[in-house]
């Protein structure tokens, strides 16, 4: 039995809830070793690099939130974040991150502090809960959903009626492992399916003798544990009205027949290699009671969309605002100034993208100029420059103890580069791809687990370390779209912005440049 699952058998990890008012009382050398792991399955997360000092994952399904959260998000992160000096226009504020699974990660609090986040993240509908460790972590979906006309259908009520059938319910709290599950009606692909442990994607089947906008079933994703596997197709069709509970089960046959003794070996896609996909569905037959429908016509593009921009709404008449921030990392005031946009030009509600970026929506088309005229769009701009929006990172060596170099600056600091080494990279709407090109996509990981996605991006960097000259330096490797192993490898952190800018020259002919073409989107299967 490895070290977590015996942790996981001595109580459930949910019980560290009980624990935590004296844990807050005594200090953090009072919480015994296995706790510090227990902490996880409620979202508060021990450093070992800060010892004393937690990060908390706030769960935000869907990444949809609001005015009033994103203000209590700010005060938190005002009266507990330390102000560490972080650098850039923001130089010395407290900080929150944004993460590829549309959470908000708030930094650097004492365990003290805990009781009264958790009340002034309830009071706004807010919730940390099992966001870490072997839990189904926030449930992903297309951040404009509703919104975009580009959807078969909008999918995050089913988002929602999942995470309320697992979020704090014992049945679900000792999977074998993490687990990852997005629902997406969206067709241009905004919610990175492929790495998913689940990926309900848009299609249309005909059940009963009339079409029904539904989704296609997909297992087995991953990014760690042993590097990229995609998602394997079940051929089931589910309707919206069976899929949470189609879930539901999917991460109990995971949980009852998934290994556990190897924690690198524990992911659904070692179970999927194992069975096959037809074993896999017969025993999910079984456990439903009932045959399920092959698949449906997918319903996705070729396209893929950040949803960066301002872009028309499916509602005539409105529009709605992606914002870039930089790296996913944004200031308490950058965070209250979003809340106050979203009040004065929305009506108070805010999305949180898989690229880490941001979504005001529900804009009266007559109010779209005087919104992108406000200072803080200077700072979060709607058409920022294709390396800025395309550029995402994972957390990095900052917070993270798996990581072996910095991303978070790193990554900011080569955007910035590329964008006065590329001709084309930067300048009033370079950014605005909202027609026959899309920004190239920079995915930064820290390590080789992937969390920054990186196989799924124009260009992935990958953490690592080399000795040179007797010295232990921070490098990565470079991995292109599609291709199987490396473009690059032991490529120093110092040389990376020549590097790239030299791949992403008009005269390299490397296959990238800082625009990408994509096909025009077909029309809508059933109609707008
Ligand atoms: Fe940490 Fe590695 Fe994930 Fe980055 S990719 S957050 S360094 S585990």
């Amino acid at each position: 039995m490895n070290k977590i699952e015996a942790i996981k058998s001595e109580k459930d990890g949910l019980d560290i809830l009980r624990d935590i008012p004296a844990f807050s009382r005594d200090g953090w050398e009072s919480i015994p070793i296995p706790d510090r792991d227990r902490l996880k399955w409620a979202g508060v997360f021990f450093r070992r690099q800060t010892p004393g000092r937690f990060m908390m994952r706030v769960r935000i399904t869907n990444g949809i939130s609001n005015s009033h959260q994103f203000r209590a998000l700010a005060a938190i992160c005002d009266d507990y974040g330390i102000c560490d000096g972080y650098g850039g226009d923001g130089g010395g504020q407290p900080f929150a991150d944004l993460t590829t699974r549309q959470q908000v990660q708030l930094r650097d609090f004492s365990i003290a502090d805990v009781p009264d986040i958790w009340a002034r993240l309830d009071a706004v509908g807010l919730v940390s809960l099992q966001t870490g460790m072997d839990n189904i972590r926030t449930v992903v979906g297309c951040p404009a959903a509703g919104l975009t006309p580009h959807e078969l259908l909008d999918a995050s009520p089913v988002a929602r009626q999942f995470t309320a059938m697992f979020l704090g319910n014992r049945e679900f709290t000792n999977l074998p492992r993490k687990f990852n599950v997005t629902i997406t009606g969206c067709r241009q692909n905004c919610t990175h399916a492929a790495t998913q442990d689940i990926a309900l994607t848009p299609a249309i089947a005909e059940l009963d003798g009339a079409p029904v906008a539904g989704f296609n079933v997909a297992v087995g994703g991953k990014m760690g544990s042993g590097g990229y596997a995609p998602a394997a197709p079940l051929d089931i069709f589910v309707p919206p009205s069976d899929a949470a509970d189609l879930c539901r089960h999917i991460a109990l046959l995971f949980r009852d027949c998934g290994a556990r003794a190897a924690r690198n070996k524990t992911r659904l896609a070692f179970l999927l290699a194992e069975w096959g996909a037809d074993r896999f569905r017969a025993a999910l037959a079984t456990r439903i009671g009932r045959p399920l429908p092959p698949a449906g016509a997918d319903a996705r593009t070729n396209a893929h969309t950040d949803h960066v921009g301002i872009r028309p709404q499916r509602q005539p008449g409105l529009s709605y605002a992606g914002l870039c921030v930089p790296v996913g990392r944004i200031t308490a005031g950058q965070l209250r100034g979003v809340a106050d946009l979203a009040d004065r030009y929305g009506d108070g509600s805010i999305r949180i993208t898989p690229g880490q970026n941001l979504i005001i929506p529900n804009i009266p088309d007559a109010r779209r100029d005087a919104l992108t005229a406000e200072p803080l769009l200077r700072e979060l701009p709607a058409q920022p420059s294709p390396v800025a929006r395309g550029t995402v990172s994972c957390t990095g060596i900052d917070y993270c103890h798996f990581a072996l170099i910095e991303t978070k600056t790193r990554a900011a600091e080569t955007a910035r580069a590329l964008e006065s080494l590329l001709p084309n990279s930067n300048g009033a709407g370079a950014g605005n791809h909202n027609g026959n090109s899309r920004p190239l996509s920079i995915y930064w990981s820290g390590c080789a687990n992937g969390c920054a996605n990186h196989t799924l991006a124009d260009i992935g960097i990958v953490g690592r370390r080399i000795r040179q000259n007797g010295a232990i330096q921070e490098a990565v490797d470079i991995y292109r779209k599609d291709q199987p192993g490396p473009a690059m490898t032991g490529v120093l952190c110092s040389e990376l912005p020549a590097v790239l800018a030299q791949m992403l020259s008009p005269d390299a002919d490397a296959g990238v440049s800082v625009t990408q073409p994509v096909p025009a989107p077909a029309p809508n299967p059933l109609g707008s």
